[in-house]
């Protein structure tokens, strides 16, 4: 399995960090993709991925690292552009819109235009975060069109919007979010896509799995998403990782890394 969005590179796992990694290969968890979120911290990711063959960053500007980065536009171009002549990326991201945040949407949107146009001059995915914002991020991967696509992470909203994405070339990631019963809407959702459309994902340290509410998460709890998955659809978990997997290295090109 890989582990399609996790931040490996967080201070929350630097007591244990291989360890844990330890725990994932046992768990078959066997590649991560790890965003990166601003600026400052960038050269702590590149170090870790430079280090180990099976993890794979991306560069981005998360939209809760905004404010501080006090970045225009293009200044984070030139910086993105500059980061990936040096370091082997598999994307844009994690960059995006967050509607439940202070940060007002109309001062994020311009640094996020500035991440769309790269990527489709660059012909680079976008690892994307859209939370409360699904009008404006449609409108805009509508005006943009990135040929490469990209993945909407920790997808949570409707079955019919999750489709406008999937025409749009963008994946849906699959999170802790569905192994919770109360998630109906989101559960729908993963139930009803193509499976050729679903990555798996931990956004760990983020986002615990039904039942580790409040601790750390981990990617070596990704093979209870895909159970979770596996007995929404009511298909054999192997199916999901198995193609989920594929997704993931057909959106990223995994095969060049
Ligand atoms: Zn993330």
């Amino acid at each position: 399995m890989i582990d399609s969005h996790c931040h490996f590179d967080f201070e929350a796992f630097d007591s244990d960090r291989s360890q844990v990694w330890a725990r994932c290969l046992a768990a078959d968890v066997e590649r991560l993709i790890i965003p990166g979120v601003s600026p400052t911290r960038w050269p702590a990711l590149f170090d870790q991925v430079e280090a180990q063959p099976a993890w794979h960053a991306a560069v981005g500007l998360h939209p809760w690292w905004v404010a501080e980065t006090e970045l225009e536009p293009g200044e984070l171009q030139r910086q993105i552009a500059e980061q990936l002549e040096a370091h082997a990326c598999v994307a844009i991201g994690e960059c995006g819109l967050d509607g439940a945040m202070v940060t007002p949407l109309a001062e994020q949107e311009p640094l996020f235009r500035a991440q769309l146009a790269l990527a489709g001059e660059l012909q680079l995915p976008l690892i994307v975060h859209a939370c409360r914002c699904h009008s404006d991020m449609l409108r805009l991967l509508k005006e943009y069109r990135p040929a490469r696509g990209g993945v909407i992470h920790a997808f949570s909203g409707s079955p019919e919007i999750a489709r406008e994405y999937w025409k749009l070339g963008f994946y849906l990631g699959a999170g802790g979010l569905v192994t919770y019963k109360r998630a109906a809407k989101t559960r729908r959702a993963f139930a009803d896509l193509p499976l050729e459309a679903i990555l798996l994902e931990s956004d760990a340290p983020d986002m615990p799995i039904q039942g580790r509410q409040g601790r750390r998460n981990s990617p070596e709890y990704l093979p209870q998403i895909a159970a979770a998955l596996a007995e929404l659809r009511g298909i054999p978990a192997a199916r999901v990782a198995e193609q989920s997997r594929r997704n993931t290295e057909q959106l990223f090109a995994l095969d060049e890394f």
